[in-house]
């Protein structure tokens, strides 16, 4: 089994003030439902590199790229959500499936054109993987992402709604404070909790609301 996660990146703490009614509704997820079924149906016309299959998992790369069309609903790929807290979208390659985050949709605050980039990002690892069996965030799978458009680096800044700031995350020693969401699996994890970047100290949480 191969996953290959979108993760949001460290700078994504800018907090908005307001809750906007559109995102986050009922609508809006049936919205970004609606489009990523439309694009798993839209055949996506790429230019993918030449690749010889040898023995031992080598290949032979040229330069020559052709387009090519991939129609990926009808290579077997279909959608499904997932509650994960770090990665707005992951691709599957044993099932062939490609998720998205219902609990970062919920409480991010990103429009559709923002959910659209990250779809053509896992759809990119779809293709890569219907190209040459495999997929990760190199130079072929940057090649396909960039040519449909999607988000072509393996971390994704995010804006979270205020209001699903509901964890304060913060140092014992010097106070350093971090709203969040959720709690990151390092504090709670049995190896023992994080510790402060800043001073070293111990770093607690506390539910806020
Ligand atoms: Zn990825
Ligand atoms: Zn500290």
């Amino acid at each position: 089994m191969c996953i290959w996660d979108l993760h949001i990146s460290n700078k994504t703490h800018i907090f908005v003030e307001t809750k906007t009614n559109i995102m986050n509704s009922q609508a809006f997820i049936n919205q970004v439902e609606q489009l990523v079924n439309l694009l798993l149906l839209t055949p996506q016309t790429v230019k993918v590199p030449n690749i010889t299959k040898f023995p031992y998992h080598t290949y032979a790369i040229t330069t020559q790229s052709k387009p090519q069309s991939f129609n990926l609903a009808r290579l077997g790929w279909t959608f499904e959500w997932n509650a994960e807290y770090t990665a707005p979208g992951q691709c599957r390659s044993d099932n062939k499936v490609i998720y998205l985050s219902k609990f970062i949709l919920e409480r991010a605050d990103e429009n559709l054109d923002f959910w659209r980039r990250i779809i053509l990002h896992e759809m990119a690892h779809a293709i890569d993987v219907e190209t040459r069996g495999q997929s990760d965030h190199g130079n072929i799978w940057k090649d396909i992402c960039i040519q449909l458009g999607g988000i072509a680096s393996s971390k994704v800044e995010l804006k979270w709604h205020k209001d699903s700031l509901i964890y304060e995350i913060y140092c014992e020693d010097c106070g350093e404070t971090q709203l969040m969401p959720y709690v990151p699996e390092s504090l709670t994890a049995w190896w023992g909790g994080a510790t402060c970047v800043f001073c070293e100290g111990k770093i607690k949480y506390r539910k806020i609301n």
